[in-house]
């Protein structure tokens, strides 16, 4: 144990740890990853700041998307040719190609690991339609989706972190990441991490850190996400220099309940559910011939946002849309949809069984993050290596950006991404660690610069509680960075968060403890939204085109002479964003051509 030796700050005790990996964040990725890495025989920490079980993978409804053909003939080229369609062109087709590949036996190895999905019948796999998820190449939906009723979240974390107790990793729960740390060469040392039961500081020396540290919904006023989902991760990065990427692209579920913003899963239109405007009209159809309720989620999403600007909202005051269950009958919710019927009657007083739900488009997903290549490995592209790797450092699930969802993500993709590029990584993790190496001593003054941001909020004096000022970035981001956007809109929004970054010397916590200070952590948690707010509405300005989730009234079309491009964005301390650009990976990873060049996308 050290003691903090800075005369200027408050006292620390800080306590140091070696590993091989230390995995930040037990969601579904980062339990996945520490699953494997654990099985190769690396010495594992996970660090996490919620109890694993209670990370927002447990709140995952729908399903996981594999193409096992247990309902319906199904290919794992048609599940690819679906992602990258989803993604509006803008995902990496190699990463895609693996990610669809590997769905299967990620699948199987999940219900071998003790996963207890529904099943049909025969006593396979029960698979439900979701949106954009079609067979032979976009004709009609085709079920895909794994599901464990409407709990299939539920069901995988707590399997996983099953698993991880049967391998001897190391849990350090409740445990808030702090920052990275990272030598003078750019690569990653390890991290810094603070313990909330007994207000050590933990410096981890680890040979590979991984981040799993989830999205950042709550830089929006309405999201499905959880608390918890702050951007950690993206923070961390961009803190030690490192970018992040396509942040522009902010998923809304369409099927948000009204006004609460807790999730009513897809799962519900893929069970047969269907959205009517105030005329009673199932305007779907109208938007997307085809697939009509089961159209890609941004598709979906602005269909019910024109609905409302033309006039065609319900209620009072016009300003939502209704989802039909009832017709489903009652046992059949009982057996698929469960959870749904609780969520409605909780957060609506609806009886779905009886009587429609009211809806309305909610944040759920980040497309944007860390980027990373299909190993799991952190990139920071230079300008002659667009894929170049940071030594050291991984990231994995929502708060990478391999890219498999590229503009607009499908839904069931993530849980499919958690799984297989959690996996991934600890088997790159298993060829690059050696567990007899000699942990490398930390560099002089590592974790100095994270115990001074610790320190300072700590200390902070200031007029505006953090609550307040985050209060401000959510309804700055919900008006600015919405389903539809303009350069007025977007420029407004980046006016106004740089107000609040100048602002940020009046922060005020009132609580200068280190045990369970929830207000110190929100404060650290708040700084992390900030950044990954601040790029997303920067990058959202630049991007001239509409694509995916992207979605400008200026700049109605997609434009792929120009903007096929993934954006890569730069954050300084004091909340200046540079860009640049990544070419998208246009071919297949097993053959190198290019099999679906970019075409007009229909549903
Ligand atoms: C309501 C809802 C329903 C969904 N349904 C589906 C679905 O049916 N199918 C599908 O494919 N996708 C679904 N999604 C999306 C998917 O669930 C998420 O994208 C995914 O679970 C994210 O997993 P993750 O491992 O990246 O992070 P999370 O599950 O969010 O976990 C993040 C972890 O990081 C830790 N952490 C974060 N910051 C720190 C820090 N500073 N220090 C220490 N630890 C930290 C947390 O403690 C947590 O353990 C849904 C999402 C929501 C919100």
């Amino acid at each position: 144990m050290n003691a903090n030796t800075s005369p200027s700050r408050g006292a620390y005790r800080i306590i140091d740890h070696a590993y091989d990996v230390v995995v930040v964040g037990a969601g579904g990725s980062g339990l996945r990853a520490t699953l494997g890495m654990g099985a190769a025989g690396l010495k594992t920490a996970c660090v996490t700041k919620v109890f694993p079980t209670r990370s927002h993978t447990v709140a995952a409804q729908g399903g996981i998307g594999a193409s096992l053909g247990n309902m319906a003939e199904d290919n794992w080229r048609w599940h690819m040719y679906d992602t990258v369609k989803g993604s509006d062109w803008l995902g990496d087709q190699d990463a895609i190609e693996f990610m669809c590949r590997e769905a299967v036996p990620a699948v199987q190895e999940l219900e071998h690991f003790g996963v207890p999905f529904s099943r049909t019948e025969e006593g396979k796999i029960y698979q439900r339609p979701f949106g954009g998820h079609m067979s032979d190449y976009g004709k009609a939906p085709v079920p895909r989706a794994c599901a464990a009723a409407d709990r299939t979240g539920h069901a995988i974390l707590h399997t996983l972190y099953q698993q991880c107790l049967k391998h001897n990793v190391e849990f350090f729960v409740e445990y808030f990441a702090i920052d990275l740390i990272m030598d003078d060469e750019g690569a990653c040392r390890g991290v810094v991490a603070w313990c909330q039961d007994d207000g050590t500081i933990h410096r981890f020396n680890a040979k590979m850190v991984v981040l799993a540290t989830g999205g950042y919904g709550r830089a929006y006023q309405s999201c499905t996400s959880a608390h918890t989902c702050t951007g950690d991760g993206g923070g961390m990065a961009m803190r030690a220099g490192l970018p992040t990427q396509d942040m522009e692209f902010v998923q809304f579920h369409p099927t948000g309940i009204y006004p609460a913003g807790c999730l009513l899963t897809e799962g519900c239109r893929g069970e047969g559910g269907y959205l009517t405007n105030s005329e009673g009209e199932r305007f779907m159809e109208r938007y997307a011939p085809t697939a009509k309720d089961l159209a890609s989620r941004d598709v979906v999403s602005r269909a019910m946002t024109i609905e409302i600007k033309e006039g065609r909202g319900v209620g009072p005051k016009k300003d939502h849309i209704m989802m039909h269950l009832e017709h489903l009958g009652s046992d059949l919710l009982h057996q698929r949809l469960p959870g749904i019927i609780e969520t409605a009657r909780i957060f609506a007083g609806v009886d779905v069984t009886k009587e429609p739900v009211p809806v309305l488009p909610t944040v759920h997903y980040n497309m944007g993050g860390i980027p990373t290549n299909i190993h799991g490995e952190v990139v920071r592209p230079t300008a002659d290596n667009p894929d170049a790797v940071v030594p050291g450092l991984m990231a994995v699930g929502e708060a990478a950006c391999v890219s498999v969802h590229g503009a607009n993500r499908l839904g069931t993709n993530s849980l499919l991404d958690l799984i297989v590029f959690g996996r991934a990584a600890s088997k790159r993790a298993a060829e690059v660690v050696k567990p007899t190496d000699f942990v490398k001593p930390l560099p002089a003054g590592a974790g100095e610069a994270a115990l001074d941001r610790l320190d300072k909020l700590r200390y902070a004096k200031g007029g505006t509680k953090v609550s307040a000022m985050r209060d401000r970035l959510q309804r700055d981001m919900q008006t600015h960075a919405a389903v539809f956007r303009t350069q007025e809109s977007l420029q407004e929004g980046v006016d106004k968060i740089h107000e609040i970054w100048g602002g940020l010397g009046d922060i005020s916590v009132s609580d200068s403890s280190l045990i369970w200070n929830s207000d110190l952590m929100e404060a650290l948690e708040f700084e992390n939204l900030l950044a990954n707010a601040t790029v997303t509405l920067e990058s959202g300005l630049a991007r001239h085109e509409s694509r995916g989730a992207h979605a400008r009234d200026d700049f109605p079309d997609r434009d792929d002479k120009e903007w096929l491009k993934h954006s890569v964005s730069w954050l300084d301390d004091k909340g200046s964003v540079s860009l640049t650009y990544r070419p998208v990976h246009m071919k297949t990873l097993t053959n190198d051509v290019e099999v679906f060049p970019p075409k007009k996308r229909v549903y």
